[in-house]
C-alpha cells in the first residue's frame, strides 16, 4: 500500500519531533535517470513493477546532488531481503549485523537494504546491543520514516524515489548540502555510541566532499574517541582502507589526528607524534599517504601494505633497537622480531589479511638488502617480486632521513636505469669501496694492537 506524502509526513512527527519531511518534485531537483547506473535503474524498476517501494539513497543521492558521479548506488526497498532475492536471479544475501541483498551485475554490485525500524525491548533476536550503548545487531525492519532516523547524517538521508522521481528530504539534507554541512540526525552522543565508527565516516565525508563537521556533531568526537576500541577489527580494516586509500588520505589522517582518532587506530604510533608534526614517522605518513592520494588520482594501482608498512617503519626500527640490547639480538634478527611483534599488536585493532602483512614483511626485509650489493647481489635484488615497492619505499626514507640513505636510493635509481656495462661498473665500485673500506679497518685495528702493544 502506498503511503501519501501527509500521512509519511505525521509519522515522521510522531515518532521523530525533529524530523520534517521535505518533498522536491521532478522540477525542483537537477537529478536526471540519465546519471543513475543502468543496474541500479533495473533494480528500482524490478522492485517496483513487483508492487514494492523502492528509493535510491545515501551516497548516491547525495552525490548526484552535489554534481559529482557516486561510486556505487545503494537502494532500500520495503521488500525482505528474502523478498528481494527472490526477485533477481543474481543475488545473494550478505551480513550479520545488517542483514542486505547484494545483486550483481559483472563486477557491479547494487546494495539492495530494506528499512530499518526502531528497536523494541524484547527484540532480542532480531537486535542487541551492548553496555555501552552499542548496537550489535540490526536486523529489525520498519518503515521509511523510521529508516531515515536510523541513517547517519542528514546529507545521507535523502531518498530518490523511483514511482515519481521525487526526493523525500527527512532530516534537512538539501539545506545542509546547500551549507556544506556533515550534520548527525538525532543527538550526536547517542548516536556515536550506537555506532563509533560514525566518528570515522563524518571525518571521511567532511574531508572528501570538502565540507565542514557541525559545531554539536563535531563537538563529542574527540571524547568518545576512545569507543573506536570496541570495534571488530575486520570493520576497522575496511574502514581504513576508506579513510586513507581512496584519494583523500593524507587530510583525512591530519583530520583523524585532530580529533584523537588515528591514535585510536594505530596506538603503538601514538608515541611517536609531536607538536610540530616532525618525527620520522610523521614525515613518513605524510609522504608516503601523499604519493597514494597522487597515485589515485593519475589511475595508478596501489597497494594498502605500502602504507602499513610506512606507518610502522621507525616505530617497528626503535623495537628493534632495543631488542638488539635486551634480546643481544644480531640487526636482521631483531629486526624480523620487532616486524612481528609489531605487526601482531596492529592486526589486534586492524585486521590486515595475512597477504597484506606478507607484503610489509618484504618491504621492510628489502630495506635491510639494499646496502648489500656487491658480487650477483644487486642485479638479483631487481628480479625479485617487491622490488619496485621496496625501492619507493627506499626513496622515501632517503628524503626522511637524508645522508647515507639518500645516497643509497640514488644508486639503485641509477642502477636500475643503466645499460648491463654501466651495471656491472657500478657493482665494480661498490666492490672497489668495500674493499677499501675493508682495509682502512684492518690498518685500524692494526693501530689498535699496535698501540696495546706498547707498555
Ligand atoms: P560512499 O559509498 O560514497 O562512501 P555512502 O553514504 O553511500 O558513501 P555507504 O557506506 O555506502 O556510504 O552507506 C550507504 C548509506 O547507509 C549511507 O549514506 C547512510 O545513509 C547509511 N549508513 C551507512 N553506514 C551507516 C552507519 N554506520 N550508521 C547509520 N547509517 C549508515
Ligand atoms: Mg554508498
Amino acid at each position: 500500500m502506498l503511503m501519501n506524502k501527509n500521512d509519511i509526513t505525521e509519522q515522521a512527527h510522531r515518532v521523530y519531533p525533529d524530523l520534517t519531511l521535505n518533498i522536491l518534485t521532478r522540477q525542483e531537483h537537477k537529478i536526471s535517470r540519465k546519471q543513475i547506473s543502468e543496474s541500479a535503474l533495473k533494480v528500482l524498476y524490478r522492485l517496483q513493477s513487483s508492487g514494492y517501494h523502492a528509493y535510491l539513497v545515501g551516497g548516491g543521492v547525495r552525490d548526484l546532488l552535489l554534481g559529482e558521479s557516486p561510486k556505487d548506488f545503494d537502494i532500500t526497498t520495503n521488500a525482505t531481503p528474502e523478498q528481494v532475492r527472490k526477485l533477481f536471479r543474481n543475488c545473494r544475501l550478505i551480513g550479520r549485523r545488517f542483514r542486505l541483498a547484494h545483486v550483481m551485475f559483472g563486477r557491479e554490485i547494487v546494495e539492495v537494504a530494506t528499512f530499518r525500524g526502531h528497536h523494541q525491548e524484547n527484540d532480542r533476536q532480531k537486535s542487541s546491543q551492548s553496555e555501552a550503548g552499542m548496537l550489535l545487531r540490526d536486523n529489525v525492519y520498519g518503515t521509511i520514516d523510521e529508516d531515515a532516523e536510523r541513517r547517519d547524517f542528514t546529507i545521507n538521508a535523502m531518498y530518490y524515489n523511483i514511482a515519481d522521481y521525487t526526493i523525500h528530504d527527512y532530516a534537512g539534507g538539501i539545506e545542509d548540502i546547500e551549507d556544506r554541512l556533515i550534520r548527525l540526525i538525532g543527538d550526536p552522543q547517542t548516536r556515536y555510541r550506537e555506532d563509533p565508527v560514525r566518528m570515522l565516516r563524518a571525518i571521511r565525508f567532511a574531508v572528501k566532499l570538502d565540507f565542514d563537521i557541525e559545531e554539536e556533531t563535531a563537538a563529542p568526537i574527540e571524547a568518545l574517541s576512545p569507543l573506536l576500541q570496541d570495534i571488530p577489527s575486520a570493520r576497522l580494516y575496511e574502514e581504513s582502507l576508506k579513510m586513507l586509500q581512496t584519494g583523500y588520505g593524507l587530510e583525512t589522517y591530519h583530520q583523524m589526528r585532530h580529533y584523537n582518532l588515528f591514535q585510536q587506530l594505530f596506538p603503538m604510533i601514538s608515541a611517536y607524534f609531536t607538536e610540530d608534526h616532525s618525527s620520522p614517522t610523521e614525515k613518513m605518513l605524510d609522504l608516503s599517504l601523499d604519493s597514494t592520494d597522487q597515485r589515485i588520482e593519475e589511475g595508478k594501482r596501489i597497494n594498502p601494505a605500502f602504507m602499513f608498512a610506512a606507518i610502522l617503519w621507525y616505530p617497528m626500527i626503535h623495537l628493534a633497537e632495543t631488542f638488539m640490547e635486551s634480546k643481544n639480538l644480531c640487526y636482521y634478527d631483531a629486526v624480523m622480531e620487532a616486524g612481528n611483534k609489531i605487526l601482531d599488536q596492529l592486526v589486534k585493532t586492524i585486521a590486515i589479511p595475512r597477504r597484506h602483512t606478507a607484503t610489509i614483511r618484504d618491504i621492510w626485509q628489502l630495506q635491510l638488502r639494499f646496502p648489500r650489493r656487491h658480487g650477483k647481489r644487486a642485479f638479483r635484488l631487481l628480479d625479485i617480486n617487491k622490488f619496485r615497492a621496496g625501492f619507493d619505499f627506499l626513496t622515501m626514507r632517503g628524503i626522511v632521513e637524508g645522508g647515507e640513505t639518500q645516497e643509497l636510493a640514488q644508486w639503485w635509481e641509477t642502477f636500475q636505469n643503466a645499460g648491463k656495462n654501466m651495471r656491472q661498473a657500478m657493482v665494480n665500485d661498490i666492490g672497489r669501496i668495500n674493499s677499501k673500506k675493508a682495509k682502512a679497518r684492518q690498518r685500524q685495528t692494526g693501530q689498535q694492537k699496535n698501540s696495546q702493544d706498547v707498555p
